[in-house]
């Protein structure tokens, strides 16, 4: 006899036996047994979950000889040969392959005449969402008055592909995905009857694997069956479904959760020699992942997980907390997308993870909130005098500092209490340098766990805060004495006393430019940027500029012009007395109001000489741009008719070839002093101790930082 595979051999005979959708089978029998069934019917779901086994169900629940009834016998004839395919009155029809109209109209033309033996003629069209506009046209007709001796049944895994004018006229079931639990139990029961050996975790392999669809399960039943025989063992089910061993997951989570990027490479290296691929590692790791996620949010492992597997995954789940772990799966998640572009996926792989491996601890909400509460709470319990007390034990103990402090926010709202005027009695009580009853509160607490960053950076705080305080409150402080005994909240004396220091102004602006984070990278400086915008094929001066007065080349003929200062007007704003180059230098910035592109043009170029009625400047080949944009007649005209301004005196512009030793134009210059400072704000910023905190508190990482500065 040949052999039937599993799926056929265990189709369903029954409603009761049509696993995992309970629901519908129920809603069907009790419509046959109160003789309420509708003409037409459409059974959605996804492939593989029993809805064509279901519309044959149905119709031998209709046609059976001792039906209509909920439970076909499945002996006489007419239920025989539905089984078999074989009845006259019980056609199956493939929308996919018959979808045009003309078969429909076959199927209407057919309708028409009664049965021939059995109660009902049924109609089961599989795939009905293929039928093609003018099929489902045709067929609306029948659908709307139907002879009462015909029943349809459509199945479709895409109802909404269907016309709206169907779906009204089809009462409809909607199949789900077979649960993993009922599927193994299914599993198990076909495997006891047929002498199969395999555990439960194998079979939960399947069930996993099978995604909800329990034809797709016994066919892969099926597979082992022939490619292990019929004692199958955890190894051999896991090679022969092309599965990644669940030990080996379970390590890669380890490592991951222990970040440990050593141990994270060798997994890697063991999973490739293997040859398990890059995107299935990924898979099964991101459901570890959820795994785990669930195992925290629901306090149990999911139901297709056995014992064994359920203790594994709560210990894995005890080495973290679920913002981590929700965190990681969306790291790892996103990964499996990736790696199917990548070019190199064992390469993205091994990133991915690694970056995973470092990726900064999340904290919960509650505990940041928590955090930040008893914080909060430790300012307002003795800010006031804290912080007026640290800022005049500043004061005190820097005097030369105190007056450029005077003028800084924190020393302002420290100024209604004087420093002299003793405080109140309720105030007075914290003391900086008093010895604190809170273990976090005091230089010499006991040291820090290293995994407590938090505590690490309060500690750092202290330690730096604690010298200053304890040496700077002495002289002539005048700090109630009584106080020291009686510090509440000891944790405030740390940090944020610490943090207000003025003197390390780490974001003002300094002397040279200022530059701005949101600007674009300097390519042609920013200046060019802020020039009104500028299109290249276009001729930055009109063509129709004004021409150059006169008087500019003739001052002595001119009534209102004077460059030789004998009229009384300053001759120009040139400062002869500075360097060639700063004098050029500020001859632009004056030049920068008037004209900020021909400014740009010219910050370009490098100053060859400065002298009397003339500049250079030279520009290389690869500035040939600039120096095209200052020559033609109308702009160098323009250009110095300003010059003639700025310098008082005709000035002509000669635009050249760049000598080799030119040196840096202005615009160079200018973009390496911003590119300095910027790079020295960013490191300042990295290492701020309020931004350091920040990251502690929040358990974050720096993403980027923008230099940000009013100009
Ligand atoms: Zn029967």
């Amino acid at each position: 006899m040949s052999y039937l595979v599993l799926a056929r051999k265990w189709r369903p005979q029954a409603f009761g036996d049509v696993t995992g959708q309970e629901h519908v089978v129920r809603t069907l029998a009790n419509a046959i047994a109160q003789g309420r069934l509708a003409h037409a019917f459409l059974l959605c779901g996804p492939r593989g979950v029993g809805k064509t086994t279901t519309a044959r169900l149905l119709a031998r629940a209709l046609n059976c000889e001792s039906g209509p009834t909920a439970q076909p016998c499945g002996t006489c004839v007419p239920c025989r040969e539905i089984v078999a395919g074989s009845s006259v009155d019980v056609v199956e029809i493939d929308g996919a392959s018959n979808n045009g109209v003309d078969s429909v109209r076959e199927l209407r033309e057919a309708a028409r005449y009664l049965p021939q033996r059995d109660r009902h003629k049924v109609f089961i069209i599989d795939e009905v969402h293929m039928l093609s506009v003018a099929a489902f046209n045709a067929l609306l007709k029948t659908l709307e008055e139907p002879p009462p001796h015909v029943k349809f049944i459509f199945a479709t895994t895409d109802p909404q592909k269907l016309p709206e004018t169907i779906l009204s006229r089809v009462q409809r079931h909607n199949f789900r995905r077979v649960p993993a639990a009922k599927m193994v139990g299914r599993l198990r029961g076909i495997c006891d009857e047929e002498g199969i050996t395999i555990s439960d975790r194998s079979l939960g392999l399947i069930a996993r694997q099978a995604d909800g669809g329990m034809r797709d399960a016994l066919s892969l039943l099926d597979q082992l069956l022939s490619s292990v025989g019929m004692e199958i063992d955890d190894a051999s089910a896991e090679e022969a479904l092309g599965l990644v061993d669940r030990t080996v997951v379970h390590a890669v989570a380890d490592a991951l959760l222990d970040r440990d990027g050593k141990r994270m490479v060798e997994l890697l290296a063991g999973v490739y020699e293997r040859g398990i691929e890059a995107k299935r590692l990924c898979e099964e790791l991101a459901l570890q992942l959820r795994d785990l996620v669930y195992v925290k949010a629901v306090g149990s492992a999911p139901a297709d997980r056995g014992d064994a597997e359920e203790q594994a995954l709560r210990e894995q789940a005890a080495k973290a907390d679920p913002e981590h772990l929700a965190r990681l799966f969306d790291r790892v998640h996103g990964s499996i997308r990736e790696l199917s572009f990548a070019a190199q996926p064992r390469l993205a792989l091994e990133v991915a993870l690694l970056s995973a491996v470092h990726m900064a601890p999340a904290q919960s909400l509650a505990a940041v909130a928590a955090r930040l509460e008893a914080v909060a709470a430790g300012l307002a319990g003795n800010a006031p005098s804290q912080s007026a007390q640290a800022v005049g034990t500043r004061q005190a103990a820097r005097p030369p500092a105190a007056a450029r402090s005077q003028g800084a926010p924190s020393a302002a709202s420290a100024a209604p209490v004087p420093p002299a005027s003793p405080a109140p009695p309720a105030a007075r009580q914290p003391t900086p340098h008093a010895p604190s009853r809170q273990p976090m509160g005091r230089p010499s607490s006991p040291p820090v766990p290293e995994d407590d960053l938090i505590g690490q950076v309060e500690a750092l705080a202290r330690a730096r805060a604690a010298p200053r305080q304890a040496g700077g409150r002495a002289p002539g402080r005048g700090a109630p004495a009584g106080g020291s005994d009686d510090e509440g909240e000891g944790g405030s004396s740390g940090p944020f006393a610490a943090w207000d220091e003025p003197s390390p102004p780490p974001f003002a602006p300094g002397p040279e430019r200022a530059f701005r984070g949101d600007e674009p990278p300097p390519f042609a400086g920013a200046e060019l940027q802020r020039a009104p915008a500028f299109r290249g094929n276009e001729t930055p001066f009109p063509p129709d500029f004004p021409e150059i007065p006169s008087r500019i080349f003739a001052p002595e003929a001119s009534p209102g012009g004077c460059a030789t200062n004998e009229c009384g007007e300053p001759a120009g704003m040139d400062d002869p007395s500075l360097g060639i180059r700063e004098r050029w230098r500020r001859a632009l910035e004056w030049l920068r109001g008037k004209d900020s592109m021909a400014c740009t043009f010219l910050s370009e170029g490098r100053l060859a000489w400065l002298r009397e009625g003339e500049v250079a400047v030279g520009y290389s080949r690869e500035q040939a741009f600039f120096r095209s944009q200052l020559e033609s007649p109308a702009s160098r005209s323009a250009v110095e008719e300003l010059l003639a301004t700025y310098f008082g005196r005709p000035t002509r512009l000669r635009l050249q070839d760049a000598a080799e030793d030119a040196g840096s134009s202005v615009a160079e210059e200018d973009r390496r002093s911003r590119d300095d400072r910027a790079r020295r704000l960013r490191s300042e910023a990295r290492e701020h101790p309020s931004v350091l905190a920040a990251l502690s508190v929040f358990g974050g990482e720096i993403d980027g930082i923008d230099v940000l500065e009013e100009r």
